[in-house]
């Protein structure tokens, strides 16, 4: 079980499976969404993601016409983006996990758009845009 929370703990959720893929979004939507030089982020079968508490305080924004992100209104965490054609994922923000785990599937996206101040130091896959 992968559990984790937002920074001012009112929103906490568990999660009933594997992150089997860490996915860094070097995007300019997710830089500004995470205020860093970029997202990390893995996908979650929607079904298995359960909010433990702060279903009030899970605030909703469309950065594109149909994304969704969704973060703390209280302290502003960002915790997952969900897309209205794929009900059946969501897309987790890794820094709000707790629970420690390992994942070795881990790849950088779209770093055509990676902040200019941002160096690689690792081997991990790099796509210019979405993977594949
Ligand atoms: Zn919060
Ligand atoms: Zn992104």
């Amino acid at each position: 079980m992968i559990e984790g929370s937002c920074l001012c703990g009112g929103i906490r959720y568990e999660y009933d499976g594997e992150i089997e893929e860490i996915s860094i979004c070097h995007c300019s939507q997710c830089r500004k969404a995470q205020g860093s030089a970029f997202a990390a982020v893995s996908p979650l079968a929607a079904d298995r993601f359960r909010l433990i508490s702060g279903a009030k305080l899970l605030k909703e924004f469309r950065s594109s016409p149909d994304k969704l992100r969704v973060f703390c209104a209280n302290c502003g965490s960002p915790i997952y983006s969900a897309k209205d054609d794929r009900p059946e994922v969501k897309r987790l923000r890794l820094g709000t996990v707790e629970t420690p785990f390992t994942c070795s599937n881990v790849f950088h996206i779209h770093v055509d758009s990676k902040a200019s101040w941002f160096d690689f130091n690792d081997t991990h896959p790099r796509f210019a845009g979405a993977k594949g």
